[in-house]
């Protein structure tokens, strides 16, 4: 039976660490402020967007919301973005996607100062991971990559599988992974033998958005299976990327969904924020 790593667990331990961080700084007199910016009203987005709220309450950091009607232009919200990068109450920011179709999210993102992109997906961000000179990783992979540590499983050398190559968590998650000097593969659509090369993977980290596409014949004895997926099932419950109830009696350790990598994500974002402040105050 799988020991379970539990998102609820590591993710209190990292806002904790970055809550006891924040402290310090306000004693200097450093206040940290994250800006998050909210347009139109998708009921998840303005899930997310409470969440991240709440996480800056918890760990001390200032949270300035902007919420914006879905008819909003690019050029409106450009320059909303340029208030927040001219803003030095503001450490981070964050711009809910998706965006109404009206506005290109690609221009959006690389309008934010890569300083205070603290998710990580300025092309300047993008490339600094690619190089492996980092201050931001983008939250999702960052806090899969604090799970997998949480089990004391030493990456180097081992074969590492990731299912999925989007740019906020599969490619991101694999040069993680490959800077750990884990031996990569990215399984994608179009990718043969899918079985055969997830079951060789000490590490299998799932980013599909396919409920239950994990099966136990794809799972190694003893592998570390990180699920990132977020499926809602019609009856409303959240089911992840891995057949839970199957993978478990095989894996080594395994992520619940809920609980698993949700929590981290909002975790790493308050670790970003705070990075970002640090290094606008010369003290990163
Ligand atoms: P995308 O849809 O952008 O990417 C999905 C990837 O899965 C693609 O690369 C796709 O391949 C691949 N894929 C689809 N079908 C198959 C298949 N049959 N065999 C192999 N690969 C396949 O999703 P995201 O990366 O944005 O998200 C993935 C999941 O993670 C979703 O469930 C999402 O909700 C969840 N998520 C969770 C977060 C969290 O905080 N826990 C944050 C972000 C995402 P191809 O490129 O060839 O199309």
């Amino acid at each position: 039976m799988a020991q379970l790593i539990s998102g609820k667990e590591v993710s209190a331990q990292v806002k904790e660490r970055v809550r006891a961080q924040a402290e310090e700084l306000k004693a200097k007199g450093i206040e940290i402020g994250l800006a998050v910016v909210i347009v139109g009203d998708n009921p998840a987005s303005r899930v997310y967007v409470n969440s991240k709220k709440k996480a800056c309450e918890a760990v001390g950091f200032n949270s300035y919301e902007y919420a914006l009607p879905e008819e909003t232009t690019e050029q409106e919200l450009l320059d909303l973005v340029q208030v927040l990068n001219n803003d030095p109450k503001v450490n981070g920011i964050l711009v809910q996607l998706p965006l109404p179709k009206q506005i290109n999210e690609e221009a959006i993102i690389n309008a934010i100062s890569a300083e205070k992109d603290v998710d990580a997906f300025h092309p300047m961000n993008v490339g600094k991971i690619m190089i492996g000179s980092y201050a931001f990783l983008p939250c999702t992979p960052a806090g899969a990559m604090e799970l997998i540590d949480s089990t004391g499983v030493d990456v180097s050398g081992k074969n590492c599988v990731v299912i999925g190559r989007s740019n906020i968590v599969g490619k991101p998650m694999a040069m993680l992974l490959l800077h750990r000097s884990g031996t990569v593969t990215i399984c994608h659509s179009r990718t043969q033998n899918l079985k055969e090369i997830c079951r060789n993977a000490d590490i299998l980290v799932a980013a599909v958005g396919r409920a239950n596409f994990v099966t136990a014949d794809m799972v190694k004895p003893g592998a570390v299976v990180i699920d990132v997926g977020i499926n809602r099932m019609e009856d409303g419950k959240l089911c992840g990327d891995v057949d839970f109830a199957a993978v478990e009696p095989i894996a080594g350790y395994i992520t619940p969904v809920p609980g698993g990598v949700g929590p981290m994500t909002i975790a790493m974002l308050m670790q970003n924020t705070l990075t970002a402040a640090k290094q606008q105050n010369g003290l990163g």
